[in-house]
């Protein structure tokens, strides 16, 4: 029941830093995870290739049962596409595409026939139905990750991966888009790996993963933000 399994993550990148020195982490099935530590501490490096979006330089990924790390470029690709969701810290919704075409964009480029109804759906459980026609430009930076969560939450990905998803965020938004990604794990079973640097953003996960120097530095279950900032 492992959603994403790492084992022993190197990576370094050229120039000789090394971001990640031997990472082995699983997240569950249906776990809400947050990822903490200084910056520059292998975070960013971790999520990326744990998405497939980067390759690692040693070790393996797994999601679903799949090795990732052991697919071609084009494969890793289409996996992410159909199995994978993303949302990041400054939205990357395109500014001139609106909120619909926007969460229906990746099955587009999937080549898969766009499902309007149930984008329409999702963008309206979000409380967006009435801003399908709107251009990114026009909402409120907690309108817009709430495009961005409907976008990756619309080809009911197993896993989403979300990088400082609250960082630009007022607390109210920040509230919203938490509780959004933890109904994700506790009502609809997927699994949630967020990175975060803020406490209270970490408190809505199961649990917390400490990184430092690009090793796993600690593990907090049931975190409150009191603990989680010692
Ligand atoms: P965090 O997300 O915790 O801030 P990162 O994963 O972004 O950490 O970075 C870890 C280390 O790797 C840092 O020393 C950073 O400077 C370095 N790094 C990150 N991305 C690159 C890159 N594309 N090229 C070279 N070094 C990088
Ligand atoms: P189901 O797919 O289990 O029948 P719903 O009909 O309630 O669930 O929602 C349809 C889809 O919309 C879900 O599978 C999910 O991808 C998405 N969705 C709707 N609301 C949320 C939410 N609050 N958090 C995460 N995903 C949601």
């Amino acid at each position: 029941n492992e959603a994403v399994r790492l084992e022993s993550l190197y990576k370094t990148y050229d120039g000789g830093v090394t971001a990640l020195d031997g990472v082995t982490a699983t997240f569950a099935a249906g776990s809400f995870t947050a990822v903490m530590g200084p910056s520059g501490s292998g975070k960013s490096t971790l999520l990326h290739c744990a998405a497939g979006l980067d390759r690692p330089t040693g070790g393996r990924v797994f999601i679903g049962g799949t090795e990732l790390t052991a697919t071609t470029d084009t494969a890793m690709t289409k996996f992410r596409r159909d199995r994978v969701g993303f949302v990041f810290q400054d939205y990357n919704l395109l500014p001139s595409l609106t909120v619909e075409q926007n969460v229906l964009l990746p099955q587009r480029l999937a080549g898969r026939r766009a499902d309007r109804r149930r984008s329409q759906d999702v963008l309206t459980r979000l409380g967006l139905g009435d801003r399908l026609h709107e251009l990114p430009d026009r909402l409120s930076g907690g309108q817009r990750q709430r495009v961005a969560i409907a976008r990756a939450l619309v080809a009911e990905p197993a896993v989403v991966f979300a990088d400082e998803p609250t960082g630009a965020l007022d607390l109210r938004s920040a509230g919203e888009v938490l509780t959004l990604l933890r109904a994700a794990v506790h009502e609809h079973g997927r699994t949630v790996v967020m990175v975060t640097h803020d406490p209270v953003a970490a408190a809505y996960a199961d649990s917390v993963l400490f990184l430092a120097d690009g090793r796993l530095a600690g593990a907090l279950s049931a975190p409150t933000a009191e603990a989680v900032a010692e």
